[in-house]
């Protein structure tokens, strides 16, 4: 890996913020972008913008070709036996909703039981309890123990005849925790439930694959995964796909429309109502290809590399303790410092042209678990260094001494 010519292919690395060269390290909220991707958009508006599926005109037809190139992408990406199988989001919380209302309001009723965990994004938990709300139906959660991983003894006892889908991430935002999926998905079925895996933190860190997971619903949103805002793709096995009603109505979604009635279009054309993200959607595209050209393989030893060496520097910082302190973890350090509120480290860290995210990170009741209102997380990416670590840990050194 050639981390120097990486960073070269990402523009916005290269500023000042506030007089110190900018260190991005909050990248689980969001990764920065290629210029491969910049190039995709623009060219996009540039040469081909048209409404697709619709036109015969020459234009459309090439936007119609490049949208439906990055389905295939996505296929391949998440190791999809089927184009079809992939639908395109806003991202992963509109995957998550889409499931919850359709798949969720069919065929959860009264009684039934979805099983989500103590370390999911409120987007993998708000959707649930709206359901459960409307259908009376129960919402079980898979505690946490004190590293920040799931007590996988308690998720055996949650399991019964009553479960109908388990619902959780792969790899945990807040702490970076990554989670067992394929023994979660393995159990669950054993009980004849389906498993959604939120994949938004996984995408950009893990190899992801639907087939191998035999997961029945996997989304993510390409913005993690160095491509643009407002998109994302949801996988869905085509049966159960095909078996669950429209998300919403609009052009698109239909084959006919009547005042007597009206029929749905085919997979995945069924849950893509209106006029989509076509330009974000392709440069989609460029984004993967950029990961395929790297390889997730690779990209996930560097950033383990990043997160081992951060881990060894900010042990030695003084008052330093680390919330989420899993095995098995992807490059996100979640901390606290003694006596110092996150925001405030957070602002003084911005003023030396280092991002981090300091919050909730939106997931409340996981702060609620280890009694705390919020962390400061530095979250790595590929285009990261060492040197950047030394730095951010000096930064912080020298923040904590103001307040002392
Ligand atoms: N799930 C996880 C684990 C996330 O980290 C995020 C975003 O931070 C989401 C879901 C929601 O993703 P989006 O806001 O792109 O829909």
């Amino acid at each position: 890996m050639n981390i120097e010519k990486i960073r070269k292919d990402f523009p916005i690395l290269h500023q000042e913020v506030n007089g110190k060269p900018l260190i991005y390290f909050d990248n689980a909220a969001t990764s920065q972008k290629p210029q491969s991707v910049i190039d995709a958009l623009t060219h996009y508006y540039n040469t081909d913008n048209a409404n697709i599926h619709r036109g015969i005109h020459t234009l459309a037809e090439r936007s119609t070709t490049a949208f439906e190139n990055t389905r295939k992408a996505v296929a391949e990406f998440l190791n999809s036996n089927e184009v079809e199988e992939i639908i395109f989001t806003k991202g992963t919380t509109e995957g998550i909703n889409l499931v919850a209302a359709t798949y969720g309001r069919k065929f959860i009723g009264e009684g039934d039981e979805i099983i989500i965990s103590g370390l999911e994004h409120h987007s993998n938990i708000v959707p649930w309890q709206i359901l459960c709300e409307e259908k009376g139906s129960v919402l079980k959660v898979i505690p946490v123990n004190d590293k920040g991983e799931l007590i996988m003894e308690e998720y055996d006892k949650l399991l019964s005849d009553k479960t109908k889908l388990v619902s959780v991430n792969y790899i945990s935002n807040a702490l970076g925790t990554i989670n067992p999926v394929k023994e979660i998905i393995d159990k669950a079925h054993g009980v004849g439930a389906k498993v959604l895996i939120d994949a938004a933190q996984a995408a950009p860190h893990a190899t992801l694959d639907v087939q191998g997971l035999d997961c029945d619903f996997m989304a993510f949103s390409a913005h993690k995964v160095y491509g643009p805002t407002g998109v994302g793709a949801l996988y869905g096995k085509r049966a159960l796909l095909e078996a669950m009603p429209p998300y919403q109505g609009g052009g698109e979604m239909i084959k006919d429309v009547s005042f007597s009635g009206t029929t749905y279009n085919d997979i995945p054309y069924k849950f893509e109502a209106g006029t989509p993200n076509i330009g974000e959607v392709i440069a989609l595209k460029a984004a993967l290809d950029y990961v395929s050209e790297l390889g997730l393989e690779n990209i996930a030893a560097y950033e383990h590399e990043l997160l081992e060496y951060a881990t060894e520097l900010l042990s030695e910082v003084e008052g330093f303790q680390a919330i989420g302190t899993a095995d098995n973890k992807a490059s996100v350090i979640s901390f606290l410092i003694d006596g110092v509120h996150p925001f405030d480290l957070g602002q003084i860290l911005d003023a030396k042209g280092i991002a981090v995210r300091t919050g909730h990170h939106c997931a409340q009741p996981l702060m609620e678990r280890f009694e705390i209102e919020g962390t400061v997380r530095a979250s790595f990416s590929v285009y990261n260094t060492k040197e950047e670590i030394k730095t951010f840990v000096e930064a912080l050194k020298s923040a904590i001494k103001m307040f002392k």
